[in-house]
């Protein structure tokens, strides 16, 4: 045994949560000390958001290339396009590389000591770390757990061989000739669409009656259409039966109960992911849950005076900012500052194609909440930026209290909407009502004047409509 470091704030895992709530300590004088078994950068850049982004835009590409050379009606002409996907796949490691040595620096540059090894927890103060100079032992004043998440297994069909999560299928050998997707989610659907668009026969199955449950039929129809038209098969409302004795087709119960065989080279098990919570001690803090994940108040404190635990781990929204934004509040209370987590919203992105995003409070979930609203859309269709996009499908809703027209919520599908998202949220966070959005000068030709034009709409007089 090394000798025993002592610290004010010790981090178990470098993923979005952990990391930033690293640098903002030492930022702010904390001794902090960090732990990752793995990669700096966690899930989101290693083996999530950004890695999916990477193939995310290569496929786009490719299809881009080879509509081309099928029928442009830009004029391009492009030939006998092809796609190397080792060097796709090369392109990809390099970003992932170039940001996790960022995290590295970041961490350096705050004062903030990394401790590479997989933590186990001893009590609320003290932890070990397997490194790989031996065990070494950590005591600290507050402890903060941002252990993140994994896949979720499916009992009957378990993870090996041609059964494959999100990591694997963002580090392809090869693109399987046909992938069978198993959950129409957000892994499901982003990257069932990439493997798709780089050629391979692509099947989803999903156990709910449409894509994209968490989202309103609205917004999730374009994609669907959108889906159709590049060949996807859906299979709703049906179940997951296993593979086949052969092992080479995914068996599948239908709504009437009939079993259907999809052939498969792979299978891509995207059924959720669920808070890692075990395997490493946590259990012996007995901890309050909520479900799986560890239950926090607005401060992201646990159960336990001084242990605190931010992102995944805490289960739902499982979305890097939402760790960021905790990670970041955190570090402000342990170093004596006063906050909560109370943010009007946490946008959320689905980078389809087209992309799904929303803010706040969509129409259904204002009218649960007692609120009486005003529900305007602005189509893509009547925006000039879209159509020199060649995209004119998809639009930008607006939902704002009748009473005061304090805007309650926004969402958005179509081609890039992602980047809407800072508008929606900074509207929520600030308290603007319809008239301050309809008021304000958006640039023209860009797709945010399609959220000026819902405001105005709202208001009875939308000016390209
Ligand atoms: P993680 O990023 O999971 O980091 C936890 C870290 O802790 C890991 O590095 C792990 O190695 C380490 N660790 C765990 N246990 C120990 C231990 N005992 N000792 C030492 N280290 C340990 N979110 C978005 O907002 N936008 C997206 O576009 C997006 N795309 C995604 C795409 C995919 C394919 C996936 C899988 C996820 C995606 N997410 C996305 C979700 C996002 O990655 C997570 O919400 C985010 O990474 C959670 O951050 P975290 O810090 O809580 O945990
Ligand atoms: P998800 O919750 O988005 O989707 C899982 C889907 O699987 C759901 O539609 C669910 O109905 C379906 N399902 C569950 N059990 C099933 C079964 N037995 N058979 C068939 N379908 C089944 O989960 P995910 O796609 O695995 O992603 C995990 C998490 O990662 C997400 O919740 C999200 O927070 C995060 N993520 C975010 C982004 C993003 O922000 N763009 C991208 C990828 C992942």
């Amino acid at each position: 045994m090394r000798e025993i470091l002592s610290t004010t704030l010790l981090i178990i895992g470098g993923g979005p949560g952990g990391y930033v709530a690293a640098i903002r300590a030492g930022q702010l004088g904390v001794p902090t000390i960090i732990v990752e078994g793995s990669q700096p950068g966690g899930t989101c850049l290693n083996i999530g958001c950004i890695p999916s982004k990477a193939w995310i835009h290569a496929a786009g590409e490719y299809e881009r290339a080879c509509q081309q050379a099928h029928v442009s009606t830009l004029g391009i002409s492009v030939q006998h396009p092809s796609i190397d996907s080792a060097q796709t796949l090369a392109w990809k490691d390099g970003i992932v590389s170039r940001l996790t040595a960022g995290v590295e620096a970041l961490l350096k540059k705050a004062g903030v000591r990394l401790v590479r090894g997989w933590a186990r927890v001893l009590d609320g103060k003290t932890v070990e770390v397997k490194t790989d100079e031996g065990a070494q032992r950590i005591q600290c004043e507050h402890l903060l757990l941002a252990a993140g998440s994994e896949p979720m297994p499916l009992p009957s069909m378990p993870f090996g061989d041609r059964v494959i999560s999100s990591t694997e299928a963002l580090s392809p050998r090869q693109i399987p000739k046909r992938l069978v997707v198993v959950g129409g989610g957000y892994i499901g659907l982003e990257l069932g669409t990439v493997y798709r668009k780089l050629g391979a026969e692509v099947s989803v199955v999903e156990a709910q009656d449409r894509i994209l449950p968490s989202y309103d039929a609205d917004l999730t129809q374009p994609v669907s259409k959108a889906l159709g038209r590049m060949g996807i098969t859906l299979h709703l409302k049906s179940k997951v039966l296993g593979l086949n004795a052969a092992g080479d087709a995914v068996r599948v119960q239908g709504e009437t109960g009939t079993e259907t065989l999809l052939p498969a080279d792979q299978v891509l098990l995207a059924i959720g992911r669920r808070p890692r919570t075990q395997g490493w001690g946590l259990e012996s803090l007995q901890l309050s849950r909520s479900g799986n994940a560890l239950r926090i108040d607005e401060q992201c404190r646990t159960s336990m005076r001084n242990v605190w635990a931010i992102g995944d781990i805490t289960g739902e929204p499982m979305l890097a900012h939402r760790a960021m934004a905790q990670g970041e509040m955190v570090a402000e209370l342990v170093a004596g500052r006063k906050r909560r987590f109370t943010p009007a919203a946490i946008p959320a992105v689905c980078f389809t194609d087209p992309e799904i995003v929303t803010a706040g409070l969509g129409p259904s979930h204002a009218k649960e909440a007692g609120l009486d609203c005003i529900v305007s859309q602005f189509p893509f269709s009547a925006n000039g930026r879209a159509m020199t996009l060649e995209s004119n499908e998809g639009f930008v809703r607006v939902v704002a209290r009748r009473d005061n027209h304090l805007i309650v919520g926004w969402q958005a599908v179509g081609r890039g909407v992602s980047e809407l998202s800072a508008a929606f949220s900074q509207s929520l966070e600030m308290g603007a009502r319809l008239e301050d959005v309809a008021g304000t000068i958006h640039a023209h030709p860009t797709l945010g004047e399609a959220i000026q034009e819902a405001a105005l709409r709202a208001l009875g007089h939308a000016l390209h409509l």
